[in-house]
């Protein structure tokens, strides 16, 4: 029997042709593949995302990150309808604690306040008192009053961190991203040292640098030519520094849009291997299946919306 030969489509193009049909916008993740990032219409770090869903005027969002970040952007656009190309980009940060474990927690220290990390589940952060993001962890902090016990979670080494600059103990919980175990402060010092000139550019986005910020606060790595930046802070710092090359200290996915702006510089990730499984795996393929037969939809259940909503709001009132 003849074989039957189906016409190539281009899926990019199609993407396009779908996205207009459908009136969507594809939000993505600076930690995903270039590929994704190249179709889509914004590319930013989990709050700029979040600011993006709410302020963009289409009712469908096909959302390029990892689970718990699509379940933001449901709790803060509830109207609006968010598909994730790939129900399994979860997330080990956020999967070291669950509800049970969180209310078990607190039934342990009735009085105490939680500040949730923004990698957790919605329904941990509708148990939780406020939010926090790598950035204004020390200063959400801070604003607790000094009585009061905190219950820091999930990651522990953004809670080691944050103890040392605001020499306040906490109760910690004991999670970790296992894309940080890549980044010890042996192998991030003898790549300065190989690369005496280049300038140690460090992007707290996610679980994956808070050992590298810890390792800084307790001088293991030296804080000579540092800066730590958001993602469009490190795409502008690099563009008006005159330095021309950069050791970059966070999941190696930042070094597209950074390589893409800055053509004439060198940009050296602090380790090869500091890859997030998880921002990997959306492809072009999963983007064009979910626009095309509108899976998956991440939608926060009501009740659990409306109360994961408040400490996320209240971080934004601090910040
Ligand atoms: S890099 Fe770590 S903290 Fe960030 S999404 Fe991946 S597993 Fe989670």
């Amino acid at each position: 029997m003849a074989q039957i030969i189906y016409p190539k489509i281009d899926l990019v193009e199609e993407i396009e042709k779908m996205k207009k049909l459908r009136s969507a916008i594809i939000l993505s993740h600076n930690y995903q593949i270039p590929e994704v990032q190249d179709l889509s219409d914004f590319v930013g770090d989990s709050l700029e995302l979040a600011l993006e869903t709410e302020k963009s005027d289409n009712k469908l969002i096909i959302f390029c990150g990892v689970h718990f970040m699509a379940e933001t952007l449901s709790i803060l656009a509830p109207q609006k309808k968010i598909l994730l190309p790939d129900l399994d980009a979860g997330c080990s940060l956020a999967s070291s604690i669950n509800v049970e474990q969180l209310q078990e927690w607190k039934r342990k220290h009735p009085n105490s306040i939680v500040i949730s990390y923004i990698n957790t589940s919605a329904a941990v952060k509708a148990e939780s008192d406020i939010c926090c993001t790598s950035t204004n962890a020390v200063k959400i902090v801070e604003s607790i009053p000094a009585n009061k016990e905190i219950l820091f979670l999930p990651d522990l080494f953004l809670g080691a961190y944050v103890e040392k600059i605001t020499s306040r103990s906490m109760r910690i919980w004991p999670g970790e991203c296992h894309v940080h175990v890549q980044l010890t402060a042996q192998k991030i010092n003898e790549l300065r040292e190989s690369q005496p000139n280049a300038e140690f550019l460090i992007h707290p986005e996610c679980g994956c640098v808070s050992n590298t910020m810890y390792n800084l606060a307790e001088n293991n790595i030296s804080a000579k030519k540092t800066k730590i930046l958001s993602t469009g802070g490190m795409i502008k710092y690099a563009k008006s520094s005159t330095a021309k090359d950069f050791i970059v200290a966070t999941e190696t996915g930042i070094l597209y849009p950074l390589r893409k702006e800055n053509p004439t510089k060198t940009f050296y990730p602090a380790q090869k291997d500091a890859v997030c499984e998880y921002m990997k795996m959306i492809n072009v393929d999963k983007v064009y299946k979910s626009l095309n037969e509108l899976i998956y939809e991440v939608k926060v259940p009501k009740k659990i919306a409306e109360k994961a909503r408040k400490p996320i709001l209240k971080m934004l009132e601090i910040v």
